[in-house]
């Protein structure tokens, strides 16, 4: 049976600092996401409500699964990543009784961030034709619990979740993730921020950061990680293309010392 794994926040090693721009977006987390998992007591039930859901939705790569467990991190947290892999297994059969059980691992490891990544493919559209049946059980089973934490400010459980899809969410869903944070493709300045976090640790020489930015147009974080890794194998290759072409020099010179040597024994 395959059960959703919890990461202890100090186990997560991801911080803010290791994510390039989104600077306004770590800002905006501050207030509603942050402080109640680190102070439930300020949140009175009055005008300061306690957040519940946040959604990240924007293109793939652009680091909201990142974000996610940076802001566990953070806010000392434990991170349980849900994915529909973990409800579609063994969980699926044993349909509602695994959400509860989830909400009751939360509660134990708390405070906790339930991610569900690709929301959309959990719980999105409700009235979709042909919808399986515990599928649907498991989803009213979810919302059961998650309405439940608004009774109880104490148990500091956040539901996060992050999509590529977000209109394949129905008003339901979406009402219940107060706050919803479009995390959009980089500008030029970001892709610059998020180039120099990548490689900040990296020996690189004569690179003008704000050229390779201004040359990336539409490239996600993601993408701007993998040709960074691209870029970082180019002396690896090199190097090894040069030993390679010793080796053969090597056995090309003994070659032909033992040719020499052949035709000295013949003469
Ligand atoms: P998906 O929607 O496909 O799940 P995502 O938005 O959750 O994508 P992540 O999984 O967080 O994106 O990002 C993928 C990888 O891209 C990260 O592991 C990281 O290496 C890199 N990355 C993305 N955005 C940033 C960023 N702003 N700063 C540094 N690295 C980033």
């Amino acid at each position: 049976r395959i059960r959703p794994e919890v990461i202890p926040a100090i186990e997560i090693g991801v911080t803010f600092a290791d994510i390039g721009a989104l600077d306004e977006i770590k800002e905006s987390l501050q207030e509603p996401v942050m402080l109640p998992l680190r102070r439930p007591d300020l949140f009175n039930g009055g005008l300061l409500k306690l957040c519940r859901g946040i959604l990240l939705f924007g293109p793939p790569g652009t680091g909201k699964t990142m974000l996610a467990k940076a802001i566990a991190n953070e806010a000392g947290a434990s991170f349980i990543n849900v994915s529909m892999l973990t409800i579609t297994s063994k969980w699926f059969r044993e349909d509602e009784k695994n959400v509860r059980a989830l909400f009751t691992l939360a509660a134990k490891v708390s405070p906790t961030i339930i991610f569900l990544d690709e929301v959309d493919s959990m719980l999105g559209q409700r009235t979709r034709v042909g919808e399986h049946e515990a599928m649907r059980k498991i989803k009213n089973e979810f919302m059961t619990h998650w309405d439940g934490l608004l009774t109880k400010p104490g148990e500091r459980i956040l539901v996060l979740a992050a999509t590529n899809r977000p209109f394949d969410l129905d008003e339901a869903i979406i009402s219940r993730f107060e706050c919803r944070i479009m995390v959009g493709l980089p500008s030029v300045e970001s892709r610059e921020m998020i180039l120099r976090t990548l490689l900040g640790k990296e020996k690189v020489e004569n690179l003008d950061f704000k050229e390779l930015a201004a040359m990336t147009e539409g490239y996600s974080g993601s993408h701007l990680k993998n040709l960074c890794i691209t870029a970082a194998y180019r002396p690896v290759r090199e190097l090894i293309q040069k030993e390679r072409l010793k080796d053969v020099e090597r056995v090309d010179e003994g070659q032909s010392s033992e040719d020499a040597s052949d035709t000295k024994e013949e003469g």
